[in-house]
């Protein structure tokens, strides 16, 4: 099963995907966790991608499509993956559809996770990430068993550099002009799926599960 997941930065991408994930395992791979990575273990890619990324701005195609294709290419993709974030613009979908089909393949399904711009810059500005294991929480709405604590590995929770307000209001601009073209481009394919990303977290993926049959 190929999944790809679609929606404005904050719209819960990354808690669905990691749900999906889990539940069909299949790898969840993120285009935006990969860059984080490589910032933080100082690569030519990582200091190249931080520029844009700092700016809410996208790293260019080129650069995230050679890193996206080199880790859908690995072994543990070859029964499908769920992509997040990626693609975010219509010439990395088209790679993508065209490198696909090489294998004689197709991507499934597009799921567009819809939150209004209202909510976006509300639920961001409450997101923290665990810069160790990447794990997402929201100090509201999904909060960690102990205050700035991840769950999962122990390590202390930060604010993305990304998810200051401005930098939130770059990004969703960025997103109505490159990004939601996609949301056509899936539905001409007939595979876009719309679920409505404002209801809770579990009833979020509720809608998703009946989607993808269980
Ligand atoms: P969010 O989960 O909030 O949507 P991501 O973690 O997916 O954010 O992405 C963070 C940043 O990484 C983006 O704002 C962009 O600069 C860069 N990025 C991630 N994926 C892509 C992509 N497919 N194309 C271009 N830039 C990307
Ligand atoms: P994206 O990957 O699309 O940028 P995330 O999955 O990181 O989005 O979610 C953005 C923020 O909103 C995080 O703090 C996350 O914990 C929180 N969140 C995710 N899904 C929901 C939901 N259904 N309701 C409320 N908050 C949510
Ligand atoms: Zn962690």
């Amino acid at each position: 099963m190929k999944i790809i997941m679609l929606g404005a930065p904050g719209a819960g991408k990354g808690t669905q995907a990691k749900l999906i994930a889990e539940k069909y395992g299949i790898p969840h791979i993120s285009t935006g966790d990969i860059f984080r990575a490589n910032i933080k273990a100082g690569t030519d890619l990582g200091k190249e991608a931080k520029e844009y990324m700092d700016k809410g701005q996208l790293v260019p195609d080129e650069l995230t499509v050679r890193i996206l294709l080199d880790r859908v290419l690995a072994d543990d993709c070859a029964d499908g993956y769920v992509l997040d974030g990626f693609p975010r613009t219509i010439p990395q979908a088209e790679v993508l559809d065209t490198e696909v089909a090489k294998l004689g393949d197709k991507i499934d399904l597009a799921i567009d996770v819809n939150v209004p711009d209202e909510n976006i810059i509300r639920r961001m500005s409450g997101r923290r990430a665990c810069p160790k294991c990447g794990a997402t929480y929201h100090v509201e709405h999904i909060p960690p068993k102990k205050e700035g604590i991840c769950d999962a590995c122990g390590a202390e929770l930060v604010l993305r550099d990304d998810d200051k307000p401005e930098t939130v209001k770059k990004r969703l601009e960025v997103y109505h002009k490159q990004t939601q073209p996609l949301i056509d481009y899936y539905s001409r394919l007939n595979i876009l799926r719309t679920v409505d990303g404002t209801k809770d977290m579990k009833d979020v993926f509720a809608d998703i599960e009946k989607l993808l049959g269980e």
